[in-house]
Formats: structure tokens, sequence, C-alpha cells
């Protein structure tokens, strides 16, 4: 049996509003609800984060992402929506899982990108990922 809390609701040990399923992965609403609507798209297959997801696995759950956003953006009217992961930085339960978050204005969530632009000297960035 295991501790993590996604595989408590693929097995069916603890409840889940789950409102996708096939053999590969499953998606049900997040508890926080954060935006109206919000949903979690998970593999079965336990992996950490999506450094760690296999290739295979990761198309197929991008593909469902893409078609419960659609789904979830016409029957909740939704005017488009936010899609992210996070890995280990902000990550609270270590099952690789995508946050569907429905948005209905701009307001209502706040994802913020600090403009770093004068302190980071981009070359130097550029060569490190390259190199
Ligand atoms: P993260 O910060 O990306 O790891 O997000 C984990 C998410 O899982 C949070 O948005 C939680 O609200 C959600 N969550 C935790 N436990 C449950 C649960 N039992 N059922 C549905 N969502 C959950
Ligand atoms: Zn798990």
């Amino acid at each position: 049996m295991s501790d993590c809390i996604f595989c408590k609701i693929i097995n069916k040990e603890i409840p889940g509003k789950i409102v996708y399923e096939d053999d590969e992965c499953m998606a049900f609403l997040d508890l926080s609800q954060a935006t109206y609507g919000h949903t979690l798209v998970i593999p079965k297959k336990h992996y950490a984060n999506i450094l760690e997801v296999d290739d295979e696995t990761l198309a197929h759950v991008m593909k469902i992402v893409k078609n419960l956003a659609n789904q979830i953006v016409e029957k909740l009217d939704a005017k488009g929506v936010n899609v992210l992961t996070n890995e280990v930085a902000g990550q609270t339960v270590h099952h690789f899982h995508i946050h569907i978050l429905p948005r209905y204005d701009e307001n209502e969530l706040k994802i913020e990108f600090t403009d770093h632009s004068n302190d980071v000297d981009l070359d130097e960035v550029y060569k490190k990922i390259t190199k």
C-alpha cells in the first residue's frame, strides 16, 4: 500500500471527484479549487515530478490535459486556462500532476513573473544552458 495520496485516489482507497479515467491516467478536481473547476491530471504510474516522468506517459497526459481543458472551458464557460506543473519548488504532492486552472477574469489568480532582465546576462545564461 502506497503512502502517496494520489496513488490512494487511483487505487480508490480515498475518494476523489474523478472527471476522467483511462488505463494510463486520471483527472480529478483539486480540493483547493484555486479557480472554479481547478482540475489535476496525473499518470497512474507514480513518478515524482515532470523531470522524471517517461516521454510516452507525458505525451499521453498532455493530450488528456488539452482535451479536458477544452471540455472544462466549454462546460464552465471559462475564458481560458492556465496549465502548470510544479517540481520540487512549490510542489506539495510528489506524484507528478498537471494543474488545469480555468480562468474567468484577470485578477482571480496571481502567477507573477518578476522582471529580472536588468540583473541577468542573457548571453551567460544561454552559454550555460547550451554548452
Ligand atoms: P502542488 O503544490 O503542485 O504539489 O499541488 C498539489 C495540489 O493537490 C494542491 O492544489 C492540493 O489542493 C491538491 N490536493 C491535495 N490533496 C488532494 C486530494 N486528496 N484531492 C484533491 N486534490 C488534492
Ligand atoms: Zn503516487
